[in-house]
């Protein structure tokens, strides 16, 4: 490990410390599919496709291709007083992706968290309306806007205020700590209540804008709303004039075995927020909503010059190809079944796990202290993540103690077995009480 570790020494020595919580020392050389090798020549498996960026794997040949051919011709030309046929061709396949069969426009940005704050542009231009509804324990990214949406750690709020005013929590359904202790294919959706309580209350709804939910929750633990709840939030939009938007920049592109996670409730979102995977790595996101939302702004209200970058759009119309053409959607929901199984199959086992959730390559595994408590078993998830690492799989926890399981979709049956095979020995592991307490130190994950 010492190219590793020197690289990590120097790193802290120039980098800013706001951006980084490792949970181990991973020095990245180079990737091929599910592979990942470091710059000691170690070798990996991905079972984080880098934060559920690169749905094709690492250097697929296909957009390796397309980007350099693009990069040839031209890398840039910013969109806003130019045209290029990229970013129509990219614009025109959004549309015919995303649920919905409406007018629909498009813009695209650089990241996932400036594409929340063109949502909070957009849905406030559109509607005259100033408050957007979010949930508690959501990421929604780092710029102004979506970190005001965010609910997950105060370290993004300390010393930065004033953040955008407006911005309401509400609690996310939980239904494997439901704190009504009841079973939500009977329950009432007490949860619900909640957002009707905080309505008649505190928030005047003919000032809503937006409702924002993930579909299926990321970084809050791999959370999945019933249909029921997903149902009933949608009518309240669309009987009180406000805006369903969707976040799927996590788990968007296939991952959990549609298009985009929404599709799983057969839910026509009026914003879609998009950014990740979109172009395996490169820098990119979109917002895809009805075309009246999207032309409620006017130039110069939401650019960036690098916005659709012709290399990035390629990037993005080549992921799109893949995707398709390997039939990774298929993959993503017959794979991740599979992976999923050997979860629920360890849950047996091992009194550790409390749970396991998700949908496709998307899936998280609760580390609890005391089945009937629930309590998160943070310490668990840093040392299996850790000795994972060493045994040459990359997973990451979230969410107090949930181990987070997003592969590339192009990851083989054997590549998975392989991974699961090093995370349930490291599982024994910890159970056995042979994982030192010093790892600690280097695995912290999210800190608040
Ligand atoms: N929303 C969700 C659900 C995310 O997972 C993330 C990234 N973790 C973001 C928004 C922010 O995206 P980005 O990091 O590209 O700004």
């Amino acid at each position: 490990m010492d190219k590793c570790n020197d690289i990590v020494e120097k790193d802290k020595l120039v980098y800013s410390s706001a951006g980084r919580m490792p949970y181990y020392p991973l020095v990245i050389a180079k990737g091929q599919g599910a592979l990942v090798e470091d710059v000691d020549g170690n070798q990996y498996i991905d079972m984080l496709a880098s934060a559920a960026a690169l749905n094709t794997g690492h250097a697929h040949p296909h957009i390796v291709a397309e980007i350099t051919q693009q990069a040839q011709k031209f890398i840039h030309y910013t969109p806003a007083y130019m045209f290029h046929e990229p970013l129509v061709e990219l614009a025109q396949e959004l549309i015919d992706i995303t649920p919905g069969s409406f007018e629909k426009r498009v813009v695209f940005g650089l990241s996932g968290s400036d594409a929340i704050d063109g949502m909070i542009k957009h849905a406030r231009a559109y509607t005259g309306r100033s408050i957007i509804i979010s949930f508690v324990g959501a990421y929604h990214g780092a710029t102004y806007g979506s970190l005001s949406l965010s609910a997950i750690s105060l370290n993004m709020r300390r010393k930065i205020g004033p953040i955008v005013p407006d911005m309401h929590h509400i609690n996310y359904p939980n239904c494997y700590r439901c704190k009504y202790n009841l079973d939500n294919t009977t329950c009432d959706l007490e949860c619900f209540k909640e957002l009707e309580e905080a309505l008649s209350n505190y928030i005047p709804i003919d000032n809503v804008a937006a409702i924002l939910i993930e579909p299926i929750a990321g970084d809050s633990g791999v959370n999945e709303p019933p249909q029921r709840y997903l149902d009933k939030l949608y009518n309240l939009c669309k009987e009180n004039g406000v805006l369903f938007a969707v976040d799927e920049i996590q788990q968007g592109f296939g991952r959990t075995g549609k298009w985009f996670s929404i599709e799983h409730f057969g839910i026509e979102p009026d914003i879609i927020v998009m950014g990740k995977a979109i172009a395996s790595g490169m820098p990119m996101s979109a917002i895809v909503a009805r075309e009246e939302i999207m032309h409620s702004l006017e130039a110069p209200a939401h650019l960036f010059t690098t916005m659709g970058n012709p290399v990035c759009c390629k990037a993005a119309l080549a992921t799109i190809n893949v995707i398709k053409n390997e039939e990774l959607i298929k993959q993503a929901e017959e794979l991740g079944a599979y992976m999923k199984k050997r979860f629920e199959q360890m849950r047996e086992k091992y009194e550790i796990i409390g749970d396991v959730r998700g949908k496709g390559m998307s899936v998280g595994v609760d580390l609890v202290k005391n089945r009937n408590t629930k309590e998160p078993n943070k310490e668990a998830a840093a040392k299996i993540c850790y000795r994972s690492w060493e045994k040459g799989v990359i997973i990451a926890f979230i969410a107090g103690g949930v181990l987070r399981i997003q592969p590339p979709l192009v990851i083989t049956k054997e590549q998975i077995d392989t991974a699961l095979d090093g995370i349930e020995a490291s599982i024994q592991e910890y159970i056995a009480g042979s994982i030192p307490d010093d790892v600690l130190n280097v695995a912290k994950g999210w800190t608040n």
